[in-house]
């Protein structure tokens, strides 16, 4: 998330204008710096010339990797000790940010854990650093155990903390920074901005402004056809920066900070609520249902014997196939497939325990010419 603070101040003091600003003095590239969310590179798969031939199921495919099948229960953890811990404030406002996210009505889950090790999204934070950053989506699975896979660089203690909060949580989700949107029109001042970024307090090289500014996400990264300037992943800028649109060569682009109507729309499509009790699947009895992009299957398995089984989908569609056993009312991750983009069914093959539940769930990412799917057990 984006912090200004004027330049030569001592102590990070992240100033977002909005309403507040405008009581203030008008800011200038000149006049202050900007903090901002950083992310790392990342690499997306190629997807083979078939599927990019078809470019709304090439999208399909890679928005679905940066999201989590829905009704997922993320845990999370604190680092408690050592150069990330996280001090009891400044948790408090995490906690705050995931319970307003949950909110909005999502189907995820949001689960605060003791053990890092149990934790998919670690949480660490350093001044020292001074960076606020998350890995996006599932690519928090790829992060080492001992590392944070988000980390904040500023207080956030501050409401302009609590949009830090906000967003990186939104990066938890598998949100991207809006700015980024190719359909954003946006046009830079490029010399500018790299200026404006190689100077305190960010200090980024020109390969770091051009990843996390200028570069535009493909088309296929992007969800919707139209830019929310107001969206929580939005960053602030100063006027000056954008060449285009005009009207911000002379005024700030000032996002309220705040989860916009767009950003509650998307996620709420992406993950629904859910029903509290899933449908049951029955081995040797396959469902077949016609499902619609984005949509998703949700069954219990409560096996009648102890073996292996093999749980798979059918047809000629691009899906998600993911295996949950309940443990203590929670439902943990066992094993997952995806088939998406590939000529294959998604299927797990796994040991499933007479006397214990399970969770299976099987996300439509593209349909295929019928839409058309089976999910069985046996
Ligand atoms: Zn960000």
């Amino acid at each position: 998330m984006l912090r200004a603070r004027a330049k030569g101040s001592k102590s990070p003091s992240y100033k977002r204008p909005g309403k507040r600003a405008a009581k203030t003095a008008p800011r200038s590239p000149a006049k202050s710096g900007m903090r901002l969310c950083a992310l790392p590179p990342r690499t997306i798969a190629p997807l083979s010339a078939a599927v990019m031939s078809d470019p709304i199921r090439a999208s399909a495919i890679v928005i679905s990797k940066s999201k989590w099948l829905n009704g997922t229960v993320l845990h999370y953890c604190f680092f408690k000790s050592g150069h990330w811990r996280v001090p009891k404030r400044q948790a408090r406002v995490i906690r705050a940010a995931f319970a307003k996210w949950k909110a909005i009505g999502i189907g995820l889950q949001f689960k605060e854990v003791g053990d890092l090790r149990e934790a998919e999204v670690r949480i660490g934070y350093s001044v020292m650093d001074g960076d606020s950053q998350s890995a996006v989506g599932p690519d928090v699975l790829t992060v080492p155990l001992t590392k944070p896979t988000t980390v904040y660089g500023w207080d956030l203690t501050t409401e302009e903390g609590h949009s830090t909060a906000l967003h990186e949580i939104g990066h938890v989700l598998g949100m991207e920074h809006e700015h980024q949107n190719p359909f954003a029109g946006i046009k830079w001042h490029e010399d500018a901005v790299y200026k404006s970024l190689m100077g305190k307090p960010n200090q980024w090289t020109r390969s770091e402004t051009f990843h996390n500014i200028l570069e535009k996400l493909s088309p296929e990264q992007t969800q919707g056809s139209k830019w929310d300037p107001a969206s929580i992943m939005e960053y602030e800028f100063e006027a000056g920066l954008i060449a285009e649109p005009k009207r911000y060569e002379t005024q700030d682009l000032t996002p309220p900070g705040t989860l916009s109507a767009a950003d509650r729309k998307w996620m709420r499509k992406w993950y629904p609520p859910l029903k509290k009790s899933p449908d049951r699947l029955h081995a040797h009895r396959p469902a077949v249902v016609e499902l619609a992009a984005g949509k998703q299957l949700n069954f219990l398995i409560e096996p009648v014997s102890s073996r292996k089984y093999r749980i798979e989908s059918n047809g000629a569609s691009d899906t998600k196939l993911a295996l949950f056993e309940v443990i203590e009312g929670t439902p943990r991750y066992v094993a997952a497939d995806d088939d998406s983009g590939k000529e294959r069914n998604a299927a797990i093959v796994h040991k499933l325990f007479k006397g214990r539940q399970y969770i299976v769930r099987l996300r439509m990412v593209h349909p295929g010419p019928t839409g058309e799917v089976s999910l069985s057990y046996a």
